[in-house]
């Protein structure tokens, strides 16, 4: 598979061109028509000599995603499968809020976390996405706003995959996103959510970038942690609190818990209670989201009723706390839904 020029942070591309015998500015010429002009072709990079646009297009591949499949729900949430470069699928997701446009993106070929709840893990691993692949997820979305002139206002990295098992490119893609001489997309517009690898979250503690960090926790003990996701076995919840506690020292952001409401597993008032009196020192916010039902996996949504007793009791612990509005239900937009769909109806 040959790389792009997507795959380079700011800092990758001078090095690059300079070990190319280019002077460093080159690479800001290049970030200009990779994401200010959003060129098709090196060819159309007029001001870079043709030896060097010769050698580049040698070097790279210019695009490595095609669009396969768009599905558009009622409440307009845009759903993209992607084909990449060596025939595997991916998906990302446009969400449209009242505070911008909202891109969800995928980190991985499947996903060997296991979460017993997921459509994403059905598929085991079979590679990381790039960073370029990741570039190209947002930038295909972007190139489409532009017709009407708007733009991707914020990246959440929680599509198909565990983004800190794929931490370095994870990482470069939101340096180039967040690049002033890219899309510039600012750091605090970009979030990062992971089942709970506790080495990623350390390392990212230790980025200069002020991302915001959110956590898949999902139960409020170790019992039904551990039922739900393996990963909690071998990173149970008291690791997952220190880490976190670093993560907080060092950075002081906010960190937001994701909680996926299952009937019958983790909804219950008392539930509440206990994920109040884990998190209740913490500057932290919960994000309920009542579960998105996977055809292959046992669980179900709990009703409106009970979602909103769980939430009424953290808002009375004084949890901050939202109940996630839903976006494109209608249209397999949870998780490695529509990708896993297609697979299916491949090998069938
Ligand atoms: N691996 C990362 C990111 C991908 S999953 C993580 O675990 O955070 C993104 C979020 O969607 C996670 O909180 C995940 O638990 C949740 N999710 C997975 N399947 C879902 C479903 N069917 N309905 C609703 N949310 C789901």
């Amino acid at each position: 598979m040959k790389k792009t020029l997507y795959d380079y942070t700011y800092e990758q591309l001078i090095d690059y061109v300079l070990v190319h015998d280019q002077k460093s500015y080159r690479a800001k010429q290049l970030y200009t028509w990779l994401y200010k002009k959003r060129i098709a072709t090196i060819d159309d990079m007029h001001d870079v000599s043709k030896v060097f646009r010769d050698h580049l297009k040698n070097e790279f591949e210019t695009n490595s995603l095609i669009l396969k499949e768009k599905q558009v729900s009622a409440d307009q949430t845009v759903k993209y499968l992607f084909e990449l470069s060596d025939g595997y699928l991916v998906e990302s997701v446009l969400m449209h809020h009242d505070y911008g446009k909202s891109v969800c993106v995928s980190t991985q070929i499947g996903c060997n976390m296991g979460c017993g709840f997921c459509a994403s893990g059905l598929i085991k691993k079979q590679r990381n996405v790039t960073a370029g692949e990741m570039v190209q997820q947002v930038l295909f979305i972007q190139n489409e706003l532009d017709a009407n002139d708007e733009r991707v206002s914020s990246v959440v990295v929680m599509g198909i995959g565990e983004p800190f098992d794929n931490y370095d490119h994870v990482l470069d893609f939101l340096k180039i996103i967040n690049s002033d001489h890219g899309l510039g997309i600012g750091a605090r517009k970009l979030t990062i959510s992971t089942c709970g690898l506790i080495d990623g979250i350390l390392k990212l503690a230790e980025e200069p970038l002020q991302i915001n960090l959110a956590i898949s926790l999902h139960a409020p003990n170790d019992a039904i942690r551990s039922q739900i996701m393996p990963i909690n076995r071998v990173f149970p919840i008291k690791d997952l609190m220190q880490a976190l506690d670093v993560y907080y020292e060092k950075t002081k952001r906010r960190i937001t818990y994701e909680y996926l409401l299952l009937a019958g597993i983790n909804d219950d008032v008392k539930h509440a209670n206990e994920l109040a009196d884990l998190i209740r020192n913490q500057n932290a916010y919960v994000n309920l989201i009542p579960y998105n039902p996977v055809p292959e996996q046992p669980y179900q949504r709990p009703s409106i009723k009970k979602a909103f007793a769980f939430y009424d009791q953290l808002k009375k612990r004084n949890i901050q706390v939202t109940l996630r509005q839903e976006h494109g239900v209608d249209i397999d937009a949870a998780c490695g839904q529509l990708r896993s769909k297609r697979m299916k109806e491949v090998e069938s």
